[in-house]
């Protein structure tokens, strides 16, 4: 039986146009071997929406994106569009908050073959998305961050029980799925009563998963025990913020922060997206490492799968993440993981281990 899907492609900004399509391509050949058909969708998002629809998430992306199975979302250099839309909420930020996709799942997994402070990092970071400490995203209308006056701002930071429930089970459930570890990340020393609701809630839901050992730490303490020993964990559960730069960390101790994929997904949808930013540094030389955004789409494929019960759409993401691998153990890598290839040519050999490999699939 032949499964198909459609998925929509949206490029962004900075390296989002040499590693959107790097990753479409993969998907596409991985999905030909696979058996699965998939029809892509480009839509306008970004600095080149805002010079054609004078918004960076035109409605008309939105509305489209509600009628497909997912998408793959480049990164986004939201500090360089011009005001008003610079002080908006960021396209990322819009996206999760309309379509409430409330998990920000985020592995860290060093590659046999590649430079990494831990070489034998396998971790999954499980961010709460649509609340905590991001004040421009935790409030249903207008943003937790004021100035009343001249020279005093103020945030605001929001835990809720209910949010905190989902996102627990969903780290839970993949706790059960891998090493049975789940770790809590919290500040529940100073941050009392937000962070240390986030905690009870997460060791309620602990106990109806008895077979998953669970610990906690501080969010300061954590970072020191995750450059010491990140191969010692498995799943961790934080809100947004701490996700956010521990996720960063997590990704460039495995490798580079140019490998670090996620996908933000809801109980219907999902949006692979790479945990880093748009690189305006590198942007346009064909220097970037398009492995973030591949593996986001492997873990969209690998997402569609789960929900649709669909083993080929899971062998899509095997294919991906099997043909990456080959790749980079063969020594073939971008800069910085220590190699030389352009994003192109990294690119043509994830293609070419995934053609040839197809059959073993
Ligand atoms: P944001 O706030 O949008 O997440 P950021 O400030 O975290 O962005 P990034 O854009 O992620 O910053 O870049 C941080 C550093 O990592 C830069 O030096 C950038 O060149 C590098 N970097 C990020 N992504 C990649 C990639 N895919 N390949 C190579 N280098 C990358």
């Amino acid at each position: 039986m032949s499964t198909s899907y459609r998925l929509g492609v949206l490029e962004g900004d900075g390296i989002g146009p040499e590693i959107v399509p790097a990753s479409v391509e993969i998907a596409t050949a991985a999905a030909r071997a696979a058996g699965v058909t998939v029809d892509w969708v480009t839509l306008p998002l970004g600095a080149t929406a805002i010079e054609t629809h004078d918004t960076p998430v035109p409605e008309e992306t939105k509305q489209a994106l509600a009628d497909l199975d997912g998408w793959f979302l480049g990164p986004h250099d939201s500090v360089g569009y011009p005001e008003p839309h610079k002080s908006a909420l960021n396209p990322s930020g819009t996206l999760r908050k309309h379509f409430q996709l409330f998990a920000n799942i985020r592995p860290a997994k060093s590659f046999p073959g590649a430079k990494a402070v831990c070489e034998n990092a396998d971790l999954v970071i499980v961010r709460e998305n649509t609340e905590g400490f991001y004040a421009d995203r935790n409030t249903y209308a207008g943003t937790g961050e004021f100035s009343p006056v001249e020279g005093v701002a103020i945030a605001m930071g929001i835990i809720t029980r209910a949010a905190t429930e989902r996102v627990a089970r969903v780290a839970f459930d993949l706790a059960r799925s891998r090493r049975k570890k789940l770790t809590i990340v919290h500040k529940a020393n100073v941050l009392k009563l937000t962070t240390g609701l986030f905690r009870t809630v997460c060791q309620e839901v602990a106990r109806e998963y008895p077979d998953v050992r669970v610990d906690d730490f501080h969010i300061d303490a954590m970072t020191v025990h995750l450059v010491r020993r990140a191969q010692d964990f498995d799943v961790i559960v934080t809100e947004n913020m701490f996700g956010d730069i521990l996720s960063d960390l997590a990704g460039e101790i495995s490798g580079s922060l140019g490998t670090a994929p996620s996908i933000n997904a809801s109980a219907g949808m999902a949006m692979a997206q790479a945990s880093h930013g748009s690189a305006p540094d590198i942007a346009g030389q064909n220097v970037a490492n398009p492995v973030a955004m591949i593996l986001s789409g492997a873990m969209l494929f690998e997402w569609l799968g789960a929900r649709h019960e669909d083993e080929a759409a899971a062998r899509v993401a095997k294919i991906i993440e099997a043909g990456v691998a080959e790749a980079i153990a063969s020594g073939i890598s971008t800069r910085d993981l220590g190699g030389s290839a352009s994003t192109t040519e990294f690119t043509a050999a994830v293609i070419k281990a995934v053609t040839a490999g197809a059959g073993q699939n």
